[in-house]
């Protein structure tokens, strides 16, 4: 009889589950699991820090609807792996860690590496077992990959002990699955889908919030028509960005806080009203709003504000029963309202004010002089990464996206380091597209070591860091006699020295002239190419969003 080791079919029941990309380290013991990994035909990419590593296999779950997979060592090689099941738990995206772990008959012995890692990652987790019967292994990485697709996306973990990777079982034994289909669509009750529509029409100042669920869910088609049919102005969330082409002419992004405050009815999909949207709380939302919400998961219902009207289903599914019962309506909101005028005079006074630094041609540059070369050169199929304070958040106004899950950024958690995960991750799911990453010089420090990653495999992502030598702002010089703020940063680091260090291509940009060559001369390049833009140390806030924000100036304490 024909054997198996655990080994392979770890990898084989990946493959069969529809898991196409492993990014990890190999070591004790999980080297045998790579090897398979690339003999069943998974994609593996060593990265050289596991939280990478599980950064970029979430943003492939986020993207083609799969987990991506993530192998550690075991011990500190699950800890740093972690990083990425806290993250992708956050913002509801599949992937699967699978951690190498000592072998059983050393539990408890003080073996090399041990830990309790299916206890520690439990908490981070859909779903976390200890594979402890070679044959059960596609059972278990069924079961893994249904609950981080199934019901709300997640997380999942798997623990491979060194003894169930190297052992062997008859073929005749093991235990054999289904492969999992796609999460079946789930519809909401027609009842719900009437109070929704009879709310909407019902509104003076209607609003719909397009949130990374409907991108998760390729509802794009069905939120465009219903918008279209409606006329509703509309607003996304920074990953949300997409789903509606923000370049749409119902866009009101440009008004987004006179729209979320004055909104009397809003329709939210696939969103949640947590801190990114002010908990849905005043001052930034009217105290009367009322809350038409769309989710997958019945939890997230009422989050911070009730629901006036709550519909759980999949976001596709129902956009599709919203879209079925308007056809038997006449309404959409009138093309003159008092709403529509404030929004537009808003979204019209905000450019006003933004343009004059878009135009100013000075060095060093300012934030928005530096993102003007870099959206002309995106275009409109880049996948576009952005982190950073200032940099995610002048970025998220300034790069525009017209296509879903078409943009990665620092997301739910705040997660400063994902974008060289992302960026990897980007550029093996999409080769036909270009990969844009825009940094702050903090934030490409967390990372930068895939730097070599990139160059090795010869993705032709593209690198922009926003360097003002600090977190949040620098300062022109760093005093070397000790009196540093902790938040300062050399502005002279070299952070195109170092792509070329591994073989790609850099370039410094100080003026407006400068960066311009250097982006057209990096699209053509064909190489990882990273472009270190040096920023005026005293543009933007003292941190940005993410520094400044300030849970109780949204919410009183009680
Ligand atoms: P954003 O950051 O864009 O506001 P959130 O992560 O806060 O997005 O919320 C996304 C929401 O989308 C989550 O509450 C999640 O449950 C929901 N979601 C995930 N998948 C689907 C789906 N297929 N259909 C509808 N909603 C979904
Ligand atoms: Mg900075």
């Amino acid at each position: 009889m024909a054997k198996v080791t655990g080994a392979m079919l770890m990898a084989r029941s990946l493959k069969q589950q529809g898991v196409e990309f492993m990014f990890g380290i190999v070591g004790f013991p999980v080297q045998p699991i790579a090897a398979a990994a690339q003999e069943v035909g998974i994609q593996f990419i060593g990265m050289r820090n596991e939280q990478t590593a599980s950064y970029a296999a979430q943003a492939v779950g986020y993207m083609t609807g799969r987990p991506g997979a993530c192998l550690t060592v075991s011990g500190p090689g699950v800890i740093h792996g972690f990083a990425g099941l806290a993250n992708a738990k956050e913002n509801f995206w599949p992937m699967i860690l699978i951690g190498g772990a000592s072998p059983i008959y050393q539990n408890g012995m003080g073996a090399f590496q041990e830990e309790r890692q299916t206890e520690l990652a439990a908490p981070y987790c859909k779903y976390a077992h200890d594979v402890e019967l070679v044959e059960r292994i596609p059972f278990y990485v069924e079961q893994a990959v249904r609950f981080s697709i199934y019901g709300r996306p997640g997380p999942v973990y798997l623990d491979m002990p060194d003894d169930i990777i190297q052992g062997e079982v008859e073929e005749s034994d093991v235990q054999e699955m289904a492969t999992i289909p796609d999460p079946p669509r789930t519809q909401t009750m027609p009842e719900y889908i009437d109070a929704a529509l009879e709310l909407l029409e019902s509104a003076e100042r209607p609003l719909v919030i397009v949130g990374k669920g409907m991108a998760y869910s390729h509802a794009e088609d069905e939120v465009r028509a219903f918008i279209e049919r409606t006329q509703i102005p509309f607003l996304a969330s920074p990953m949300g960005k997409g789903v509606m082409d923000d370049g749409h002419p119902l866009s009101v992004g440009a008004a987004r806080s006179l729209a979320l405050k004055e909104a009397d009815v809003i329709f939210l999909m696939g969103a949640r009203l947590n801190w990114i949207m002010h908990f849905g709380q005043k001052p930034r939302f009217s105290e009367n709003v009322k809350i038409i919400q769309l989710d997958i998961a019945a939890e997230a219902m009422h989050q911070n504000v009730a629901a006036a009207v709550a519909m759980v289903g999949d976001g596709k599914a129902v956009m599709g029963q919203c879209n079925a019962a308007l056809d038997g309506r006449q309404w959409f909101y009138p093309k003159d309202t008092p709403w529509r005028a404030a929004l537009a005079k808003k979204a019209a006074a905000n450019a006003a004010t933004i343009q004059p630094q878009i135009d100013d041609d000075s060095s060093p540059f300012n934030y928005y002089r530096a993102l003007k070369d870099i959206r002309e050169w995106a275009g409109d199929n880049a996948i576009i990464i952005g982190e950073g304070a200032n940099t995610m958040d002048i970025g998220r106004t300034q790069l525009p996206n017209a296509k879903p899950r078409h943009r990665l950024d620092a997301g739910s958690y705040g997660t400063m380091g994902i974008g060289m995960g992302f960026v990897v991750a980007a550029a093996v799911v999409h080769p036909d597209k270009p990969t844009i990453s825009v940094s702050g010089d903090s934030a490409i420090g967390f990372s930068g070591m895939e730097m070599e990653t990139v160059c090795r495999l010869g993705l032709p992502v593209k690198i922009v860091v926003l360097n003002n030598g600090g977190i949040g702002k620098g300062v022109e010089v760093y005093p070397t006699d000790g009196s540093a703020a902790p938040h300062v940063l050399s502005v002279d680091a070299r952070y195109d020295k170092m792509m070329e260090a591994f073989g790609g291509v850099g370039f410094y940009a100080t003026s407006p002239d400068e960066l311009s060559r250097a982006v057209n001369e990096a699209m053509d390049s064909g190489k990882p190419t990273l472009v270190n833009t040096v920023i005026d140390e005293t543009a933007g806030t003292e941190s940005g969003r993410l520094g400044n924000f300030n849970p109780q100036s949204v919410v009183s304490k009680k």
